[in-house]
């Protein structure tokens, strides 16, 4: 198995220039007043397509070789990873099959298609996605790509610390949230190279916290889907490729409860004027109560992501 090297972050930085946003690096005196910590907030919710995942995708979907790229490129997601794939396969012009459950949300199967995908849905009840997924990617010759667990997926993502840590120098920590592991393990590769005095701290959901499980079991604990409001964090398990980089290269993993998410989402509408989507906020979420001291410290906070559906966010903002 080829595990990503901090070159192919380097690599993945030169084929994003120009592609993705350049995100900004925000700084609010409230929160740094809340936590008693100079915060850095490094906001991909303002990336292309709403999230972090543009950048592993375009730099996957760079690599393809030519006759990849002209039969083109499968996922199955019903969240981000669709999208960031959908935009990246229009973007290089090439076909795109995204596998998405029936009853995904409305408005995410017409903004995939609004980029240009086919949509093939099933019925996550009684269908077997990824079943669905190999056989399609098999009879039409398209390449499968995974969101997370993948050395070229997990190297574009590994640009959100690259950039953070060009813009902000001597960082004490970084926060990132964490799902099946492919921002925080790319976030480490840049991380431990370029600042190895920096502590990098994933961030999942409380009630689906098989990061920090595995991170104890020193191998990869395997839970049930979690019930959470940070879907983009819903999964259940660390991959073979993220594990072993974020086993030998986080400081920690915390978690952070919906209640604690619904509250950093109020405080980022509230304060800072920006919308974060649930995922997007459990760094900063867990920076805030996840017990770890930052007084005094210089924290960089990873905003994943800002898509949400409207009615669902104004739900949670009233509380
Ligand atoms: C996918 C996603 C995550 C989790 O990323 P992993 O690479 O799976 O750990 C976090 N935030 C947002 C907004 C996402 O879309």
């Amino acid at each position: 198995m080829h595990l990503p090297t901090y070159d192919d972050v380097a690599e993945a930085a030169h084929r994003l220039k120009g592609m993705a946003h350049r995100t900004p690096v925000l700084r609010s005196s409230t929160a740094d007043a809340l936590l008693g910590a100079k915060l850095f907030f490094k906001c991909e919710n303002l990336q292309r397509m709403g999230a972090f995942k543009f950048r592993g995708a375009f730099n996957a979907l760079a690599q393809f070789t030519e006759a990849q790229r002209q039969r083109g490129v499968l996922a199955f997601s019903s969240g981000n990873h669709a999208q960031a794939i959908a935009l990246s396969a229009r973007l290089l012009e090439m076909p795109a099959v995204i596998v998405m459950p029936q009853d995904a949300p409305a408005a995410k199967i017409a903004a995939t298609r609004g980029y240009g995908a086919e949509v093939v849905t099933y019925d996550r009840f009684t269908e077997d996605r990824e079943a669905i997924s190999r056989r399609l990617a098999h009879e039409r010759g398209m390449t499968l790509i995974p969101p997370f667990d993948h050395p070229h997926v997990i190297a574009g993502q590994g640009t959100v610390a690259l950039e953070l840590i060009e813009d902000v120098p001597h960082l004490d920590y970084l926060f990132t949230p964490l799902g099946g592991g492919g921002l925080l393990s790319g976030c480490v590769l840049a991380a431990r190279q370029h600042a190895p005095q920096c502590r990098v701290v994933g961030v999942e959901p409380a009630a689906g916290n098989d990061g920090q499980q595995s991170l104890r079991a020193g191998r990869i604990v395997r839970i049930d889907t979690p019930r959470t409001i940070a879907d983009g964090a819903q999964t259940q398990a660390l991959g073979e490729i993220t594990f072993p980089i974020i086993q030998a290269g986080v400081a920690d993993i915390a978690t952070a409860t919906d209640a604690q998410l619904a509250e950093a989402l109020r405080f980022f509408a509230e304060r800072m004027k920006i919308v974060v989507e649930p995922t997007g906020a459990l760094a900063f979420a867990g920076a805030r109560h996840g017990g770890i001291d930052l007084a005094g410290k210089r924290v960089g906070i990873v905003l994943s992501g800002g898509n949400v559906d409207l009615a669902r966010y104004a739900e949670i903002l009233a509380g």
